[in-house]
């Protein structure tokens, strides 16, 4: 049986998420199953959701972010807390399920960096994952422990972005 990897996608530029969508793609186009959990709900409704609604059973969205998150790590609503437990309650039960190939974890990154998600938590679950599952983990400030554990690291560095000089949110470039 292949090994699978531990793949983050992190930085302050863009491409993190689409990235893991195509690596994604890649895969369910050998039959391979493919998951992508979505921990942080954006405020719009994104064209990939309808896009991989089509490739089903191969690929799935589930979304499982809801509220308003504070940046402070500090001072997250008890219910943030909730939702985030619960939220990666779902995810351990999913990644145990044996039914995938890919799993990829969005935002898990800012999660653990917002104090949503405990680091060790997280590292105990990669370290008894399916032998043959791939992890990709995406989101800003990814975790030191989680980079020294990862096969694969790449960091998205902002060189510019439209967003400055003023260009809203572009369909089908953002959402
Ligand atoms: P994408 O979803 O486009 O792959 P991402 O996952 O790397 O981007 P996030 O940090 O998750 O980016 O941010 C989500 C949204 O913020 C995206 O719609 C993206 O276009 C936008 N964004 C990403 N990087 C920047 C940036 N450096 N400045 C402003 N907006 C950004
Ligand atoms: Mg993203």
């Amino acid at each position: 049986m292949e090994k699978g990897l531990i793949i983050v996608n992190t930085g302050n530029g863009k491409g993190k998420t689409t990235a893991a969508l195509g690596l994604g793609l890649r895969a369910a186009g050998h039959g391979m199953k493919v998951i992508m959990l979505q921990f942080i709900k954006g405020a719009w409704h994104t064209g990939e959701l309808d896009a991989i609604k089509r490739l089903e059973p191969y690929f799935k969205i589930v979304q499982l972010g809801q509220g308003f998150i504070r940046t402070n790590k500090e001072k997250q609503a008890e219910s943030t807390i909730e939702n985030a437990n619960t939220a990666w309650n779902y995810a351990k039960k999913e990644i145990f399920s044996n039914l995938y190939d890919v799993f990829i974890l969005d935002e898990i990154n800012n999660m653990i960096d917002y104090g949503l998600l405990n680091v060790d938590d997280v590292i105990t679950v990669l370290k008894n994952k399916p032998a043959r599952l791939n992890v990709i983990l995406t989101g800003r400030n990814a975790h030191n422990k989680i980079i020294a554990l990862a096969d694969t690291v790449t960091e998205m560095r902002e060189v510019k972005h439209h967003y400055k000089k003023g260009v809203k949110a572009k369909k089908g470039i953002e959402f």
